[in-house]
C-alpha cells in the first residue's frame, strides 16, 4: 500500500515513518509512505498558501489552487487509483470498519488541514472523501493522518508478524479486547488470574473470550448493538449470562 501525505509540516511525519512496526513495513516494501510539502505546490517565490478568510473573522485559509495543483501532481505519481481523503473535524468518523476497507486499497492521499482549513472549493472540485478522528479540535491534519495510517497498516497483510495478534485487538471481532498481564505473577498483592498459568489452553481461550465480552457489555455496550449480527453463537450466549436484559432485546430486534 502506499499512502501519500500532503502537509505543511513534513518532519512531524519523519520519526513516525520510520520508527516501530510502521518502520519496519516501510523498510520491507510492504507500505510506502511519500510525504509532500505544500507549499512546493505554493506558485510563488514566499511559499505562501494561505490567506485570509472572505467576510472576515479569526484565522487563515489555506488557498485552493496549491493544493489542487499538488494532489494533481501526487496523484499522478502512481497509475494505481487513490482513496484521497481530507482529515476533517466534519468528515466520516474513523473507526476500525473503515480501516479494514481503506486496508484493502492500494493507495491512500491524505490531505491535512492547518489554520481554519481548506477553501471549501477543494471540497467541491476534488470530491475527497472526510475523514474525522473524532469529536475534538486538533491544531493540524498530521496526526490524524499518522492514526488513520496507523490503523490501516496494521491491516495489511504481512506488516503485523503474527496475525493472530490483530484479530484479538479490540474493535476487530466487535468486541474490546481481554486484559492481558506479564511477569511478575504478583504486583502490590494483585495476582495474575490461575487459569492464566495452567496451560489449559481451551480454558485460556474461553476466560479471554468471557473476560472481552464483560469489558464491553461494561465499558462499550454500543459495540454489542453494531455488533450483534456478527457474533458466534458463543459470543452471543456469554451476552446472554452477562446482560440478559440487552441480550434479549438484541435478540428481538433481530438485529
Ligand atoms: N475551524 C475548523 C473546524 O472547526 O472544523 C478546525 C480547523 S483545525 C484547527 C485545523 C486542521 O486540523 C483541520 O483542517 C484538520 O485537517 C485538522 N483536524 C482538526 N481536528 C481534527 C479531527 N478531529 N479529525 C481530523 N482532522 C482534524
Amino acid at each position: 500500500m502506499r499512502c501519500d501525505v500532503l502537509t505543511l509540516f513534513p518532519q512531524l511525519l519523519e520519526a513516525f515513518r520510520r520508527t516501530g512496526v510502521l518502520g519496519r513495513a516501510v523498510e520491507s516494501g510492504l507500505v510506502e509512505i511519500a510525504v509532500h510539502d505544500l507549499r512546493d505546490w505554493a506558485g510563488n517565490r514566499w511559499g505562501q498558501v494561505d490567506d485570509e478568510p472572505y467576510g472576515g473573522g479569526a484565522g487563515m485559509v489555506i488557498m485552493a489552487p496549491p493544493v489542487l495543483r499538488a494532489v494533481r501532481a501526487i496523484e499522478a505519481m502512481d497509475p494505481r487509483p487513490a482513496r484521497t481523503i481530507v482529515l476533517t473535524p466534519r468528515g466520516r468518523v474513523f473507526d476500525q470498519a473503515l480501516a479494514a476497507e481503506l486496508a484493502q486499497a492500494p493507495r491512500m492521499v491524505l490531505l491535512c488541514g492547518r489554520y481554519e482549513g481548506f477553501d471549501e472549493r477543494v471540497t467541491a472540485i476534488l470530491e475527497p472523501e472526510e475523514v474525522s478522528i473524532g469529536d475534538f479540535i486538533l491544531g493540524g491534519g498530521e496526526v490524524a493522518a499518522m492514526a488513520v495510517i496507523e490503523a490501516v497498516a496494521r491491516l495489511v497483510p504481512g506488516v503485523v508478524g503474527d496475525p493472530a495478534s490483530v484479530e484479538e485487538d479490540s474493535f476487530f471481532a466487535g468486541l474490546l479486547d481481554h486484559p492481558s498481564y506479564t511477569r511478575p505473577p504478583e504486583v502490590e498483592g494483585h495476582a495474575v488470574p490461575k487459569v492464566l498459568r495452567s496451560g489449559h489452553h481451551e480454558r485460556i481461550r474461553r476466560w479471554r473470550l468471557e473476560e472481552a465480552v464483560r469489558a464491553t457489555v461494561a465499558r462499550r455496550p454500543d459495540l454489542l448493538e453494531r455488533h450483534w449480527n456478527e457474533y458466534t453463537d458463543e459470543v452471543r450466549a456469554i451476552v446472554r449470562r452477562f446482560a440478559p436484559e440487552l441480550a434479549a432485546r438484541l435478540g428481538r430486534d433481530g438485529r
